[in-house]
């Protein structure tokens, strides 16, 4: 099974790669597969450029097995939805291996207002984590609800064993660290210890990004 994690990555931050080397443990993944946006439907506050934010990613993961860099939305440009991605994905991988895309319990809350999200589950699974400070409680659209009862996994097995159609839900030890709360820090001159990796620090110093 290949893991999709697709994000901003605005900056890809350790509580991405921490949650990327648990899920290829936890769920025996043959890669796991970070996706950098080109542009976010949902994101209006400060982007870094595509290529930034590609080059961190790329420098995150350089020296982690089984982790791997996606170019498909940065190279497609325009507005990255998701199910354009997936498809893209099927016509390169087949539709016979298992695809589970990986959201944070955040990103599932609001999966309603994605462009097509009703057809997601005919090209993956999807693979709710919970985040700190976002239990999987949360409240959901009644419809969100439903799909997610329709469609549960009894166990991550059934995610394995099938090409896609399940959500399965996995609760990690999961750090609480965002890029939100990272931009800020930058901004206001405070410490980011312990959130990011040394070459990323080095390449937002270097690149002179977030600071204003
Ligand atoms: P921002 O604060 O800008 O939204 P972010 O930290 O949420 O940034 P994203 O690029 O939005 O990072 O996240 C990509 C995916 O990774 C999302 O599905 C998100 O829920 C998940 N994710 C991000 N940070 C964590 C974390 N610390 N633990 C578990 N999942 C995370
Ligand atoms: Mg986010």
């Amino acid at each position: 099974m290949i893991g999709i994690l697709g994000g901003t990555f605005n900056p890809v931050h350790n509580g991405h790669l921490y949650l990327a080397e648990r899920l290829i443990k936890e769920l025996d993944l043959d890669e796991i597969r970070f996706v950098p946006s080109f542009s976010p439907p949902h994101k209006s506050n400060y982007l870094a450029s595509p290529q930034d934010r590609l080059a961190m990613v790329q420098l995150a993961i350089q020296n982690h097995a089984g982790f791997k860099l996606d170019e498909r939305e940065i190279v497609r440009g325009g507005t990255s939805y998701t199910i354009d991605t997936l498809q893209s994905l099927r016509i390169d991988l087949g539709m016979k291996s298992s695809l589970c895309w990986i959201l944070g319990s955040d990103a599932f809350q609001h999966l309603d207002s994605w462009h097509c999200w009703r057809d997601l589950l005919e090209y993956c699974h999807l693979l709710i984590v919970n985040r700190p400070n976002n239990p999987f409680l949360g409240t959901l659209s009644s419809e969100l609800r439903r799909m997610k009862d329709r469609h549960l996994a009894s166990s991550l097995d059934q995610l394995k064993s099938s090409p896609s159609g399940f959500i399965g839900q996995l609760e990690i030890d999961a750090l609480d660290i965002s890029s939100t709360e990272i931009r800020n820090a930058i901004k206001a001159n405070r410490t980011t210890d312990g959130w990011l990796p040394p070459n990323i620090i080095d390449y937002i110093k270097t690149r002179n990004l977030y600071s204003s």
